[in-house]
């Protein structure tokens, strides 16, 4: 039996399993997919991430954004900093860098390994993949994002999901030019959500997300913007649009079951009003091996993660829902 096994490597898990197989326990990572791996995102690490994650992410990072502008059509303010507001990353590697420095510090990870079952034993949990692999472990961590079984095969209350599109339209150095250092949110045109473009070298990251996305035709929608942003663009020649859930919770819920955690967005824990999500995934990574390396001293539950949570940003993200219900249900702040 193994000490840990980690559900998923996103930044939430592969943080998780970082940090846990540098104390000296046995961690296991099962992986769905062949890394590295696709995950729709736009990439944005805002500032406060970096202090989550281990030294030489800055290879990583191709762009430094100082200014946001935030538009509702062709109205539009831009904010300015004289330090980046965030850093752009390829999800795809990134996310494989972050698994590797979790191996590095002694993880096993196993990729093509979707997990479809989970049963509790007296003192850990036995998981079984889609293969017919069996592993067990002392602790579990499901860390398998919107698309995971985790919280379902725990038991836990699973989050709400909006929905988001997005496309990654290469352009030219001089069209990129335009956007280099600037994040365009465009945060009063559709129903709770918005839509955005990130600028990553050599690309553009354009996409439309909603919290409450149903009926809304969200392709149709990217479509449209895209038409606006790059009138000379030929839609015909488009890349593929990448759909994802964005998990997300309006109410605090059990995020833990004995020696079971969820982290990331299998907690569904990403900010209700901007979608940002890498940075809760990374803090509820660095949560979930504070409190089950604490519990492994002593083989016992898990205790204390929730409370973790609700201390280092539930707060946070209260704020976020509370100021999404204020700014998406008026016309947004940019007005006539
Ligand atoms: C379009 C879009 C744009 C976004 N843009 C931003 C942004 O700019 N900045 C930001 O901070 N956040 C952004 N987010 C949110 C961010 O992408 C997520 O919050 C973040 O990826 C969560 O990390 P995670 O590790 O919890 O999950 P994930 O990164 O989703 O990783 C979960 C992993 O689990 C694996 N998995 C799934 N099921 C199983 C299974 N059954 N067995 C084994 N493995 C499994 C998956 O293959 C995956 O590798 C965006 C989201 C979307 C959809």
């Amino acid at each position: 039996m193994e000490d840990v096994i980690v559900i998923g490597s996103g930044p939430s898990g592969s943080t998780a399993a970082r940090l846990l197989a540098g104390q000296g326990l046995t961690v296991r990572i099962l992986e769905a997919e062949t890394l590295p791996r696709i995950k729709p995102c736009g990439g944005a690490l805002t500032t406060r991430a970096l202090d989550l994650l281990p030294p030489g992410y800055e290879a990583y990072c191709k762009t430094h954004p100082t200014q946001w502008t935030f538009s509702n059509g062709d109205k539009a303010v831009t904010v300015d900093s004289p330090t980046p507001y965030c850093h752009t990353v390829e999800r795809q590697f990134f996310d494989q860098w972050l698994a590797s420095q979790a191996v590095q510090q002694g993880a096993s990870l196993m990729d093509n390994s979707p997990v479809q079952d989970i049963q509790a034993l007296p003192d850990g949990y036995q998981v079984i993949t889609t293969t017919g692999k069996v592993f067990s472990a002392r602790y579990l961590i499901g860390a398998d994002g919107g698309h995971g079984v985790s919280a379902r095969l725990l038991r836990l209350p699973r989050a709400k999901n909006g929905a988001a599109v997005e496309v990654e339209v290469p352009v030219s150095d001089e069209i990129f030019q335009h956007w280099a250092d600037r994040v365009e949110v465009d945060i009063a045109r559709y129903p709770w959500g918005y839509a955005w473009v990130i600028p990553r070298y050599p690309i553009l990251n354009i996409g439309v997300g909603s919290f409450r996305p149903q009926k809304l035709g969200l392709k149709v929608l990217l479509q449209e913007y895209l038409r606006e942003k790059l009138p000379f663009f030929d839609l015909d020649t488009m890349p593929r649009i990448l759909a994802h859930p964005l998990p997300y919770r309006t109410r605090f819920a059990p995020l833990a079951r004995d020696r079971a955690v969820l982290v990331g967005d299998a907690a569904g824990l990403m900010d209700a009003f901007s979608a940002e999500g890498i940075y809760s995934a990374l803090m509820t990574g660095h949560l979930a091996a504070r409190s089950i390396a604490h519990a492994a001293l002593r083989d016992a539950p898990i205790v204390g993660y929730e409370a973790a949570v609700r201390a280092e940003f539930w707060t946070n993200l209260r704020s976020a829902i509370k100021l999404s219900h204020l700014f998406y249900r008026s016309d947004g702040l940019i007005q006539d």
